[in-house]
């Protein structure tokens, strides 16, 4: 019997291999678009055609190659990005493995033009099922431009995997966001079949994120930065009032590289905490910058998982810094401290340090890399105002091994109120707007009509979910003739305004009869408050953020708190306060301005440099 093992030729080699990398025409946007990053390139443009089935073009003007390293590129592990062992884990490119080319070259019909800039002829090479087809010189402009043709023609099963073109087109979108996101110096521009879909011209990241997320999306970015000697956080986070009922608008990037983490999207999710409209998603694009060597990036070419040395604190770090971007966004752009009242009233920072909680941070490899000046952003009396103490709330974020995430002490509300008004002593209503109230450790300022939404909007919450809201029979049943829009818009929201104790009869046409009102509306008012209340939703409507329940709440929460300008007695300040207190999230409201503002002692002394 002859022996039966034999070598794959290498053309069949490199389409096993292949289908690692190569699964889909976005497959080789991701690669090629990356490739040209890792050039240096400053204006990249991305053709299509066909959904990426006929062509996928990269044309950059990077640093291009030698006709050598042009023949090179296509063998497979060959690369210019590293050399040695080590060298994985430094690696500062998006790719290094050096299979790309060789993948596309085994599996498509390519060309290729390249010059550097030192070179006077360029290079064109074409190369098909892996086999070199021609390679001569030519004119070129400084850069690369890679054309991957008939993607699969060689491999007939796979092509007929593909999906429709319109899944195939949202890939390369996709692919294409994650890489043009991180680098806002970039020119980047995508056509498919002729037609521009996109054109990013250079400038901020925000510019950036505007440019791909939309233009809502203008107004509505919270930026997130936090440094410490050994990783870095910035980005954005969409305000909660921009959070969508869909996904898609998340993203985090290690070291420049889109990740996906359900891990530490739950970080971001429980940071934004009840801010957000039940099953909403923020948009948030955060960048994790860290030292290399403590990302495992080496993992599945196509996958986007990635493992960090310790996960749990990175878990702790994008939960603190969402936090604390959150706390900041709600203070007034007139009392933007550096040292901020807000985060120091948030659960994980006043909540106390406790041993095994200081022991599991202080085990962690981590710890070691803070620094002091990076510890930023609480101060302890005890210390000089100069000497800013480590950041209580991260480490103190940082959750045991055993923990699932959702049992994380910090994010279980506080029951008792942290703010003990002192008892008896008198409240202060400044511009019949602004109440001031002493504390058992300084002094809180409340603004009344955003203090009162809290309040009321609460109760409704709870009255809507009980299902059994107290409502107040009118004397005198009031009839209400409306607009046939408005009409269609008041039966449409009839369920749910009698889960907060509405009372409402159809009565033929456009009329109604309001029979009752929820406890806190004031009778002989309830017609003005529907009409109100129509009309405050015909604006919300289009926002498909919030269930409908919830904009019937946040809008009842609105229109029936007292208003600022009102003089009030010192009971009726007193109630408010109390009940302020009493609140799940008290300091904010619900769309995230804050309530009130706590001058604790260490805060003031903070602010007279003591
Ligand atoms: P990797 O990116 O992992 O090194 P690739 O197969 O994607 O592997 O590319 C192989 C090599 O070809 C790269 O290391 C680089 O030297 C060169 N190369 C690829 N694309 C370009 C480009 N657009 N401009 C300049 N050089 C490129
Ligand atoms: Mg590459």
């Amino acid at each position: 019997m002859p022996d039966i093992i034999q070598l794959l030729p290498d053309n069949i080699a490199n389409q096993i291999a292949a289908g690692e990398v190569i699964q889909r025409p976005a497959s080789a946007v991701k690669e090629l678009l990356e490739n040209a990053v890792d050039a240096g390139a400053t204006e990249i443009q991305l053709l299509i055609q066909d959904a990426g089935k006929a062509l996928v073009q990269v044309i950059d003007n990077g640093k291009g190659m030698s006709e050598n390293d042009a023949r090179m590129a296509f063998e497979r592990h060959a690369t210019s990005k590293i050399r040695k062992v080590e060298d994985l884990f430094h690696i500062q490119t998006m790719g290094f493995r050096g299979e790309a080319l060789a993948s596309i070259a085994a599996v498509a019909q390519v060309s290729m033009k390249t010059k550097r800039a030192e070179d006077a002829m360029g290079t064109y090479i074409e190369i098909e099922n892996s086999t070199l087809q021609r390679l001569e010189p030519c004119a070129a402009p400084q850069g690369t431009s890679i054309s991957m043709k008939h993607l699969f023609f060689n491999v007939p099963a796979r092509r007929n995997f593909l999906k429709s073109n319109t899944t195939e087109l949202r890939n390369i979108i996709d692919e294409f966001i994650r890489v043009a996101m991180p680098f806002p110096s970039i020119k980047f521009s995508l056509s498919h079949n002729g037609q521009e879909m996109f054109h990013l011209e250079t400038g901020s990241l925000k510019q950036r994120l505007v440019q791909l997320l939309g233009h809502n999306y203008n107004a509505k970015l919270v930026p997130v930065q936090e440094e410490t000697d050994y990783l870095t956080i910035h980005g954005f986070i969409g305000k909660p009032d921009a959070a969508r009922k869909t996904r898609g608008e998340q993203y985090f990037f290690v070291n420049k590289r889109f990740i996906k983490s359900n891990y530490l999207h739950h970080a971001v999710m429980t940071a934004f905490d009840n801010l957000l409209a039940k099953d909403s998603y923020p948009a948030y694009c955060l960048f994790i910058d860290l030292d290399p060597a403590q990302v495992d990036v080496n993992v599945h070419p196509t996958k986007q998982e990635i493992k960090f040395e310790d996960e749990r604190i990175i878990y702790a770090f994008v939960h603190a810094a969402v936090k604390h971007a959150l706390a900041q966004f709600s203070i007034a752009p007139s009392l933007d401290f550096t040292l901020n009242a807000e985060i120091q009233q948030l659960e994980a920072v006043s909540q106390p340090f406790t041993s095994d909680k200081k022991e599991a941070a202080s085990g962690s490899s981590m710890y070691q890399h803070f620094t002091e000046k990076n510890r930023a952003h609480f101060i302890e009396p005890s210390v000089s105002n100069k000497e800013l103490k480590s950041w209580k709330s991260f480490f103190e974020a940082a959750p045991n091994k055993e923990e699932a995430p959702a049992q994380f002490e910090f994010e279980q509300k506080a029951k008792s109120p942290k703010w003990i008004l002192q008892p008896g002593s008198p409240l202060l209503q400044s511009l019949n707007t602004y109440i001031i109230a002493l504390t058992n450790n300084g002094f809180i300022l409340v603004h009344q009509q955003l203090a009162h939404e809290r309040i009321l909007y609460e109760r409704y919450v709870q009255l809507a979910h009980k299902h059994q809201a107290p409502t107040q029979k009118s004397l005198f049943p009031v009839q209400m003739e409306l607009p046939p829009t408005d009409a269609a818009l008041l039966v449409e929201l009839l369920p749910e305004l009698t889960l907060i104790g509405f009372q409402i009869e159809p009565f033929g046409g456009n009329s109604f009869v309001i029979q009752g009102t929820p406890a806190d509306v004031p009778t002989g008012n309830e017609k003005h408050s529907i009409e109100l209340l129509l009309e405050q939703f015909k604006h919300f409507k289009s926002d498909t953020t919030f269930s409908k329940r919830e904009q019937v709440i946040r809008c009842m929460a609105r229109q029936q708190a007292v208003k600022a300008g009102q003089s009030l007695s010192q009971k009726e300040m007193l109630t408010l306060i109390e009940e302020l207190l009493n609140c799940d999230t008290a300091n904010l409201t619900p769309s995230g301005n804050p309530t009130f503002i706590s001058f604790n002692e260490a805060y003031i002394d903070g602010l007279f440099g003591r």
